[in-house]
């Protein structure tokens, strides 16, 4: 099912992310670990491209399993600045070869080696380019984009990133998705900016439940993210007993997802690391609420 119809409906839901093995050895235990999140019939998955270490010749095979075993829609990612044009088509056409109707298009971060390199020798420069190579090689393709409402930290100001989101919609995104926040004030915020700039498609929140001390220092850097106070002294409190932390993280989590969904938000993308524990007691704390 294309992603953009499923967010048509006027039902609140939940999807979850998972990241594909670093390598064949780890290969079956994150099997294991996509499997019992997919059981959980979230309303679909998306599996990264090489993010976080992970190897993407494993993107298209996890989310193959994902729709034929669990008819979970799958959202397979696909990066470009590494890439070649060769590589690049290759993978579009193995993804509509599986089966799979809906692409993340993404730029990928920039690597050291990368940007030693002259950049007139990349092939790609932005996710923009890549949206509209999948528009043209699969007309029929849902294509999901990223963004940021705590600004790209590659972008000078605000204005100069939503108007470069403008472009990537406009090149053929179906829906977008946002890098983690931890204060909803800052989504309502850039919501209510890129409507007023014409960004009209649908944007889904995401969420990252934090369930460990040591996931924080990673999660800023990676994503560059304000931590709230509130959160950083559950952090300050709870951090060092693992059980009390993911119990905390959990709750911070859900009670920000219960406060978008609160706010007329349908549908939540939560990152979830590969963590079917987390995923269910998620569900499980919106039980209710996502089928009243
Ligand atoms: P872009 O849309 O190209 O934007 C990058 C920067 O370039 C921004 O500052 C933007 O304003 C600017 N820009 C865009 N177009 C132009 C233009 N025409 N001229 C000048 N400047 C421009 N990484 C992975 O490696 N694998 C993944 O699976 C993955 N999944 C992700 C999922 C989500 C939801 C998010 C939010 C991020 C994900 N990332 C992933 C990380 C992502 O690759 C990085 O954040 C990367 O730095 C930017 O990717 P992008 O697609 O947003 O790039």
């Amino acid at each position: 099912m294309r992603i953009s119809e499923l967010l048509q409906q006027p039902r609140r839901s939940l999807s979850f992310e998972v990241f594909p093995p670093k390598s064949s050895t780890v290969f079956s235990s994150i099997q294991k670990a996509t499997f019992a999140i997919a059981e959980l019939k979230p309303s679909f998955i998306s599996v990264t491209y090489g993010a976080g270490g992970g190897t993407s010749a494993y993107t298209l095979e996890m989310a193959r399993e994902i729709q034929g075993r669990y008819s979970v829609p799958a959202l397979a990612h696909l990066t470009c600045v590494s890439s070649s044009r060769e590589t690049v088509a290759a993978r579009i056409r193995e993804i509509r070869e599986a089966g799979i109707e809906n692409i993340m298009a993404l730029r990928g971060d920039l690597t050291p080696e990368l940007e030693a390199k002259d950049r007139s020798q990349w092939c790609y420069h932005h996710a923009v380019e890549l949206v509209r190579e999948i528009r043209a090689a699969a007309p029929e393709a849902c294509i999901g984009g990223a963004c940021y409402p705590e600004v790209h930290p590659e972008s000078a100001n605000q204005r100069e990133d939503i108007a470069h989101l403008k472009e990537k919609v406009e090149a053929g995104c179906d829906f977008l998705t946002t890098q983690m926040f931890f204060d909803n004030n800052l989504f309502y915020n850039f919501l209510y900016k890129i409507r007023e700039a014409g960004i009209l498609v649908p944007v889904l929140p995401g969420i990252m439940p934090i369930t460990k001390a040591t996931q924080v220092a990673r999660a800023i850097r990676l994503s560059g993210s304000f931590m709230p106070q509130r959160f950083k002294s559950l952090v300050d409190c709870f951090g060092e007993d693992p059980e009390a932390m993911q119990q905390a993280g959990i709750a911070y989590a859900t009670d920000q997802i219960i406060d978008l969904f609160a706010n007329g938000i349908h549908h939540v993308h939560v990152y979830s690391m590969n963590n079917p524990a987390v995923a269910a007691k998620i569900l499980d704390n919106l039980s209710r609420i996502l089928e009243p």
